[in-house]
This record gives C-alpha cells, sequence and structure tokens, in this order.
C-alpha cells in the first residue's frame, strides 16, 4: 500500500465512527466487475457491495439516467406525485406481481414497514395491540430497532435491549419448529427466502408451502425479505417466485437502486386495503425522483441485457467450478446457495483468506466467520468465474498449505 493510501485510511479512521473493522484498502471507481484502489491496483469484484451493483460498475445507460435526472429535480416531497416513482412503482409491480408499493431509502427501513403493515392489519381486525410476529434464528434482517427485534442473533441485539416485544424465532425449513411458536396472536411470519448472512440457507420449497398454507389457514401474513437474495440474485425477478406460492409482503432493496440508496416494501392489494392507511407511515425522502429514475433504469437494464439469463447460466457455473473446489481441499465442508448467491462453508474462519485473496486483487466477503459469500454483479460471465476461481485457489493453498 502507497503512503498516500495510508494517510487516507487514518483519516477515515480519525473521522468515522468505528463501527466496522475494515479492510485495508480505499476503493476510488469502478469498471464493469472491476474495482481500482486510489493506487491504481485493480481487484476482480464478487461482493458488488455486498449484492448491490448487480448492472457492473460504471454502467454508462444507467448513469445517463441518473445524470439525466439530476439535472431535472433530485427532490420533490411525498406530499406531490413525481414521475419517476410512478414509473419506478408500476415497474415494480409488474416484476414481482405485488400490488402496492411503499419506497424507503434501506433495507432495514422496508422491514420497519413490514413489521408496522402486520401490526396494523391485526389491529385491525381485533383492536388488539398484543400481536406477535415469528421470525427465523440466524435470520439478519438491518440495525434498526425494529428490524434488530426479529434478526435472529444475539450477538447483534444484546446491548441494545429492550427490543420491540412479541416476537418469537423458529427455525428456517423446520415446520414444526414455526409451529411451535404460533399462537392466536400471530400476526406474522416473516424469513428471508434465502438467508443471506446467516449462512445462505434457501427456505425449501416444502418449508415454503407449509407456511403458506398456515398463514392462509389463519390469516396471518407470510412476509418475505427479498432484500439480498431478490432483484434477479437466484435467477427469478425475486427469490420467491422459484417457488409455487406467493407472499403477503415483501421487502426489497440493495440491488433495487443498483448503488442509490432505496428500499421498498411491497404488499397485495388486500393487505394494502386493510392495514397503513393515509397518516400511518411515512419518509422524507424515501422514492424521491432520484432514487426513483435509478429504480426505474434499473429494471428497464434488466430486461434489456436479458440478466435473469445471465444469472442462470454463469450460476450454474459459478456452482460447479465451486462444489470441484469444495471437493479438492478438505478444509472445506461444502457449497450452499442458488443463481449468483452462493456460499463457501470452510471448517475454519475464512478472515485470512479473504485477505490473501484482497492481496491477490480479489475482493470477496465472508458470512459469519466460517463462510465465503458470493454476491458478484449479474452480469459477470464465465471468464470472471475461471479468473475468481484460480485466484481464490492460489489464496486457499497460501493459507492452508497444499492439501490431498
Ligand atoms: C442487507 C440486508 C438488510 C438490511 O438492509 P440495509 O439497507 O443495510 O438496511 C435486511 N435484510 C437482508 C436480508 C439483508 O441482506
Amino acid at each position: 500500500m502507497s503512503l498516500e493510501m495510508q494517510k487516507y485510511i487514518d483519516e477515515a479512521e480519525q473521522a468515522l465512527l468505528h463501527t466496522y473493522n475494515r479492510y485495508q484498502v480505499v476503493f476510488d471507481r469502478g469498471e464493469g466487475v472491476y474495482l481500482y484502489d486510489t493506487d491504481g491496483k485493480k481487484y476482480l469484484d464478487f461482493v458488488s457491495g455486498i449484492a448491490v451493483f448487480a448492472l457492473g460498475y460504471h454502467n454508462e445507460a444507467y448513469n445517463d439516467a441518473l445524470k439525466s435526472q439530476i439535472d431535472k429535480i433530485i427532490h420533490t416531497s411525498n406530499y406531490y406525485y413525481n414521475m419517476p416513482a410512478i414509473e419506478a412503482a408500476k415497474k415494480l409491480k409488474e416484476i414481482s406481481g405485488m400490488d402496492r408499493v411503499f419506497f424507503t431509502n434501506s433495507g432495514a427501513e422496508a422491514i420497519e414497514g413490514a413489521i408496522k403493515t402486520a401490526r396494523k392489519y391485526a389491529f385491525l381486525k381485533d383492536g388488539k395491540t398484543d400481536h406477535e410476529i415469528i421470525a427465523m434464528n440466524h435470520s439478519f434482517h438491518g440495525r434498526t430497532m425494529g428490524a434488530l427485534s426479529v434478526t435472529g442473533n444475539p450477538h447483534y441485539r444484546e446491548a441494545f435491549e429492550p427490543m420491540i416485544g412479541n416476537i418469537r424465532f423458529a427455525d428456517l425449513n423446520d415446520f414444526d419448529s414455526v409451529m411451535a411458536q404460533v399462537t392466536d396472536k400471530t400476526c406474522a411470519i416473516l424469513f428471508e427466502t434465502v438467508q443471506g448472512e446467516g449462512g445462505i440457507y434457501p427456505a425449501t420449497e416444502d418449508f415454503m408451502r407449509k407456511v403458506r398454507t398456515l398463514c392462509d389457514e389463519r390469516d396471518i401474513l407470510m412476509m418475505l425479505d427479498e432484500i439480498q437474495c431478490g432483484m434477479g440474485r437466484i435467477g427469478t425477478m425475486f427469490a420467491w417466485q422459484r417457488y409455487d406460492i406467493k407472499p403477503d409482503v415483501m421487502t426489497t432493496a440493495k440491488a433495487l437502486g443498483c448503488g442509490v440508496p432505496v428500499g421498498a416494501f411491497l404488499m397485495t392489494e388486500k393487505v394494502g386495503a386493510s392495514s397503513l392507511a393515509a397518516g400511518d407511515h411515512g419518509t422524507t425522502y424515501g422514492g424521491n425522483p432520484l432514487a426513483c429514475a435509478a429504480v426505474s433504469k434499473v429494471i428497464d437494464l434488466f430486461e434489456e441485457q436479458d440478466v435473469l439469463a445471465n444469472v442462470n447460466r454463469v450460476g450454474a457455473y459459478l456452482e460447479k467450478r465451486l462444489d470441484e473446489l469444495a471437493a479438492k481441499f478438505s478444509c472445506v465442508e461444502t457449497r450452499r446457495g442458488a443463481g449468483l448467491m452462493q456460499g463457501l462453508v470452510f471448517e475454519r474462519p475464512v478472515g485470512d483468506i479473504i485477505t490473501a485473496a484482497m492481496e491477490r486483487g480479489l475482493v470477496l466477503i465472508n458470512a459469519g466467520t466460517s463462510i465465503i459469500r458470493f454476491v458478484p454483479s449479474l452480469v459477470i460471465t464465465e471468464e470472471h468465474v475461471d479468473e475468481m476461481i484460480t485466484i481464490l485457489r492460489q489464496s486457499i493453498l497460501q493459507i492452508e498449505g497444499e492439501q490431498n
């Protein structure tokens, strides 16, 4: 690292609140699926800002759409209509099959909105204020107090107790554990269609169906968090579309704006008509023209560039290459995931392997201590996968020594 970059990092540590142990790099610009640091060093990026930059860096059509919106208007209040929000909401309805959209500024805020939707929906039915939500162990839904309350990881929550009340936890893919938490106060069951931070665990078809049936029988809202696994990441526009069910409420963010901070929670007409009403929820920035111009363009580009076909083709190839790698190294336990959301599960912590890869010009990220997570841009090619595998292999060898 140059003295100059070291100086930037020192300045960062003087000014920013230290809530992250950051990798020792200052990124400066991006081009396609490559990043460049302030020293001009090139990196292959298999993180894409944690499943955000789906269309690759420096996408000209996307950038132009933002630039022209900046020259028109960046912000108005939600007390007025604006064209980009109208366009974005229409397109989001189309790709999701949901009926009502509320734009937020982040994933956590989308979760907050989903929680409020569930509570209001139940409140309108019986006038009571003691409803319960069932969430999953090892889930991750964000850092605000409501989102933290449904995040099934005590480590994130402990210092910030008390959480919002009446949250119960079950295990993903264990329907009996969900049944054990259901009471006559249950108003919603919330989970990620593919758990991300918790270790890349896709929900099983059986679990999805049983939860759907339970929710139908008891008028409980099935709420799916698609913030990480949605927007094409596993080969369908939203991950739940791979299954023969539909949620009542869903959240999206991360790749929704491809870098412009924006999220949304969506619901069916039935839920929309009997939950949040005028005055119940709001946001100053949410759904502003700049954010919505990004959403609108992202959805257009997904179609124009046939992103889903690419995810399905390259995702299958990534799976194959990771499986080969897992078979070669005894320190690798298994591979899990779907499409371009994959996890390589190690029998050891992965921090030093990720650091070694960084030095070799490959950006990777963990999920938990022992899983390397692969959430690249959705426009990567087989050649990029090969390049990644080569560097990862060298990095594991460097740390672990020659195997088998
Ligand atoms: C990232 C993430 C969130 C939180 O989104 P933020 O934009 O960081 O608030 C919520 N749920 C899932 C599944 C996520 O991956």
